[in-house]
């Protein structure tokens, strides 16, 4: 028995009993959209709030978690992630309509599935999460926005957990919204939220989505492995301009590239590693750096440790 195998074994015999699922050396790369990066110690999908909570509050504090959404913002590095990765299941996406024109909804419902229920209650006000491929526990992570609407413009409350297990209820003052981030604590898991929309015209609805739905295909690579905008827009400017400005469209490290559609988005042509993509990201944010002195902000959450990106770099960035 290898070395890392016996570390492995050794973390999953310190899980706490649960009533969902706990599985070891799961393979991040089947559940990401760049389908790249290693394996989790030990992957938990909790049954209900309570055994969430309960997973917590046993769980050694010297362990790390990290809460996986659907993984469309997210580069999961080769070597993979030394701690628990948590992924709510099927028990978190019930969306229910309250007080007519709110929605209360479980923090793993895909944002689509949310835009579609708010459309087809009549509700406006959601119609921008039809484009984002996320579930909605990312996009309160991400303040998740398009054409013009935020997370924070709908947010009412949010319910949360600790890495203690300690329940909290939150305020959109809480939240801490700001561009694609919000202040909670990173190993904070959100596993509900209610959203304020307004009362609209059902086909009104349907049409802005099949507007956005359009758009997207004309200006996104969103058939492709990628993790939407790689970077965060700097104060006053577009990130995909300036990766444009120093010729980083289309550039290739290994089987990773910088897009020819959108360059604001990393590829995975097809056999790529998450040393690529990140190499390839970082040849970009090098370029602006030197000729614009402005340090992109990766928008990409990585997980795991570098693996060796500066030697990456330094080997031929090609166009
Ligand atoms: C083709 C494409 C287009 C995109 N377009 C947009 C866009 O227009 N606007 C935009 O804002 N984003 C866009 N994105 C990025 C991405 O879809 C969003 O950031 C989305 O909100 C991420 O959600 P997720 O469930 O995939 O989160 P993940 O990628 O799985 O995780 C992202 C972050 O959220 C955290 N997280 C996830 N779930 C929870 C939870 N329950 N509790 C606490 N933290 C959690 C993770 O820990 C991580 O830090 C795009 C991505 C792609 C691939």
């Amino acid at each position: 028995m290898t070395l890392v195998v016996k570390k492995i074994l050794s973390l999953f015999e310190q899980m706490p009993a649960v009533e969902g699922r706990l599985r070891a050396d799961a393979d991040l790369s089947k559940v990401t959209w760049f389908q790249v990066g290693g394996s989790a110690d030990v992957l938990f999908k909790p049954k209900d709030e309570d055994d969430l909570s309960n997973f917590l509050i046993k769980l050694s504090t010297d362990i790390p978690v990290f809460t996986l959404g659907v993984g469309s913002n997210l580069l999961v590095r080769d070597d993979g992630f030394r701690g628990v990765v948590l992924r709510l299941g099927r028990e978190f996406t019930k969306m229910e309509i309250v007080n007519d024109t709110c929605i209360r909804i479980g923090a793993g419902a895909l944002d689509i599935n949310v835009a579609k229920f708010a459309g087809e209650a009549g509700l406006t006000g959601a119609e921008f999460l039809s484009g984002i491929p996320g579930a909605i526990g990312g996009a309160l992570r991400m303040n998740a926005g398009a054409y013009g609407t935020e997370m924070k413009d709908i947010v009412l409350s949010v319910v949360a957990y600790d890495r203690q297990g300690k329940r909290h209820e939150l305020c959109p003052a809480d939240m801490g919204f700001s561009y694609r981030h919000c202040d909670i604590p990173l190993d904070w898991i959100f596993t509900e939220a209610m959203i304020q929309l307004q009362k609209g015209n059902k086909s009104d609805i349907g049409e802005r989505m099949k507007e956005i739905s359009k758009n997207r295909e004309d200006s996104q690579p969103i058939k492709s492995r990628t993790g939407g905008s790689t970077f965060a827009n700097p104060e006053g400017k577009k990130a995909w301009e300036l990766i444009d400005a120093v010729g980083a469209r289309g550039l290739t490290i290994g089987n990773a590239q910088i897009s020819d559609k959108h360059c604001n988005f990393l590829i995975n042509k097809g056999g790529a590693t998450a040393a690529d993509i990140e190499a390839v990201g970082e040849e970009a944010r090098r370029r602006v750096f030197k000729e614009f002195d402005t340090l992109l902000r990766w928008e990409i959450v990585r997980i795991g440790d570098p693996l060796l990106p500066k030697e990456k770099q330094d080997q031929g960035a090609k166009k």
